[in-house]
């Protein structure tokens, strides 16, 4: 999952522990998560179905939480990885089931693995922000002076 804008997120529930630390066990997981949901942003083949079964091996639900309750789509006793990974595969499944899946978009610079939900009126954002944008015109400008 990318920094900058990626699809889904924590539900900002303290229920599943946001402002601590994460743990090596739970940024290992959070990593694994990352390069499951990837192809999301990518449309690779295949990519449905992992999201699906990212859905059910985290028990993604809607549910209320909390006082006043926020709809979150984990089960309350849910651990925070298995939280943000409900709530994020959760996410990208209502983009894509609306219609919107060809928005999720992986950065084309080169060395460069974010992700994005593109806003753009025509869906032509290509980059995940001004400095990939710059480098890649700067890569494409050297590239044409070569030659
Ligand atoms: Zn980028």
């Amino acid at each position: 999952m990318g920094r900058t804008g990626a699809a889904g997120s924590a539900s900002g529930d303290s229920a599943v522990g946001i402002g601590r630390a994460l743990t090596d066990e739970e940024a290992d997981r959070l990593a694994d998560l990352a390069a499951e949901l990837h192809p999301a942003f990518t449309g690779a083949s295949g990519a449905i179905a992992t999201l699906n079964q990212c859905l059910v091996r985290h028990a993604a639900v809607p549910s209320l939480h909390g006082d006043p309750p926020r709809l979150a789509f984990h089960r309350p006793e849910a651990d925070r990885v298995d939280a943000w990974a409900a709530d994020a595969a959760t996410s990208l499944a209502m983009v894509i089931g609306v219609g919107q899946g060809l928005r999720l978009r992986s950065c084309e610079a080169n060395g460069c693995d974010l992700v994005f939900f593109d806003v753009t009126r025509n869906a032509s954002r290509r980059f995940c922000g001004l400095p990939c944008q710059n480098r890649a015109k700067a890569s494409a400008y050297r590239a044409r002076r070569r030659g």
